[in-house]
Parts: structure tokens; sequence; C-alpha cells
């Protein structure tokens, strides 16, 4: 058998969003006050997929996600205890 390469992914860039209430002219992102929030199971999803990776959450303006305390938590919490939060894992 021959030997096998195995790509890992070690960073990712999860673009939460694509609202931002500044206005660059130089914006790369092509981001609006209006813009698009990533929902959370997409964002679980891709935590799952990067797990172990370095994680960089970006925009947009991030912060002006209406979820963004519980993506910042669901992070701690992989990292803590290599749990995602969501509702499931708090009912049981
Ligand atoms: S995402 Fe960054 S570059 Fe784009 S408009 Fe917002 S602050 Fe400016």
């Amino acid at each position: 058998m021959a030997d096998e390469e195995i790509w890992v992914c070690s960073m990712a860039y999860i673009q939460v969003t694509t609202r931002c209430n500044m206005f660059c002219e130089h914006c790369g992102f092509s981001c609006t006050a209006e813009g698009e929030d990533m929902s959370m199971e997409v964002f679980e999803r891709t935590l799952q997929v990067f797990e172990g990776s370095y994680i960089t959450i970006g925009g947009g303006e991030p912060t002006l996600h209406p979820k963004i305390f519980e993506m910042v938590l669901g992070i701690i919490m992989l990292i803590a205890w290599g749990v995602l939060h969501n509702k499931n894992s708090v009912e049981k």
C-alpha cells in the first residue's frame, strides 16, 4: 500500500456575517448594513468540520451578528470540554 498524504486544515476563517456598519470603499467582502448572518446550524457544523484548527471569527463586523455571544460560547465549550453548546446538550 502506497504512503498516503493526509492534508489537515490548521486554520479557518469563519465569516459569520456580511453585515457591517462601516462603508469602506476598499471592502473586499462586499459588506453592507443589511448583509446576511450565518445561521447557528451552519456555524456549529463549521466548528465540527474545523475542530482542532485555529479559528478566526470575522465578517463584516462579527459583533453585529445577533448570536455572536452564543458563537463565542460554543467555541469556548469546544475548547474546554470538547462539546458544542446546543439545545440538546443543555437539556441532557
Ligand atoms: S468588513 Fe471591514 S473593510 Fe468591509 S466595510 Fe466593514 S470594516 Fe470596512
